[in-house]
């Protein structure tokens, strides 16, 4: 089964609404292609207006982050709910920044990934491992553990919506790319992972995408391999660059 290949900006805490704005009309024809699913998920203050921006476009919007619960007393967050009716279709749940930054373990990350199903949107799910993991050779074995704990008690057909972002993380926004065979590897065996878990035409549809300093000059060599459907890409996604890793 072909699966449709998924392009995705993760813009962090960059670009004031105006600077949103003037990004969304620089890139528009660049990220022309209806072919691929493009997608910007950007801060949520830039939710509003890049909804609009984006209008008519073959872009997607997605957001950064929310909070598991609907409404009330959880001063500075937002719901699900609330991104959902301002036009969000995805959501980036468990970036390596919001666990090592803002301390988000496994148990929130799969509270927020069930949260984020129930209210319609898709998560694009990071997983990935330090240095030291990675230096160690356990890094497989943790990638694995990510996943089982991020996806407990999620369903099969839940999981064929889902897309799972593996990020190495000594490779973002560090100009280190993981080769285009380490970032095969670990999305086969990310994909063997979720067959053992469901099952096999589960493990077909999951999209997986590579993300770590991912550009327009390494970006068809890692999109051409096997198990990596698209990219979530940082720093690229800011510059016109990001029109041609969408076209590579
Ligand atoms: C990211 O943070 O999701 C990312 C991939 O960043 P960069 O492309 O800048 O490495």
């Amino acid at each position: 089964m072909a699966r449709r290949r998924i392009i995705a900006g993760n813009w962090k805490m960059n670009m004031t609404p105006s600077q949103a704005v003037e990004l969304c009309a620089t890139l528009k024809d660049l990220v022309k292609n209806d072919d691929v699913d493009v997608v910007y998920c950007v801060p949520a203050i830039d939710i509003v207006p890049v909804a609009e921006a984006i209008k008519g476009t073959n872009v997607k919007l997605g957001a950064e982050n929310f909070y598991i619960e609907d409404k009330g007393a959880f001063t500075g967050e937002i719901s699900a709910p609330m991104l959902k009716d301002a036009g969000v279709e995805y959501i980036i749940i468990g970036h390596s920044e919001r666990r090592d930054i803002f301390g988000e373990n496994d148990i929130l990350i799969n509270a927020k990934v069930k949260k984020a199903f129930a209210a319609g949107l898709k998560p694009i799910l990071c997983c990935g491992e330090s240095l030291a993991l990675r230096k160690a050779g356990t890094y497989k074995e943790w990638i694995a553990r990510q996943i089982k704990w991020d996806l407990t008690d999620v369903t099969a057909d839940q999981v064929k919506e889902l897309v799972i972002a593996y990020e190495p993380i000594w490779a973002i926004g560090t100009g280190e790319t993981a080769t285009a065979d380490q970032a095969q590897e670990v999305c086969k065996m990310i994909r063997d992972v979720i067959a053992e878990m469901y099952d096999a035409p589960t493990a077909e549809a999951v999209r997986i995408q590579y993300g770590g300093s991912m550009n327009a000059g390494n970006a068809a060599e890692l999109l051409s391999k096997d198990d990596i459907d698209g990219g979530l890409i940082g720093g690229a996604a800011l510059k016109p660059d990001f029109g041609k890793i969408v076209n590579a």
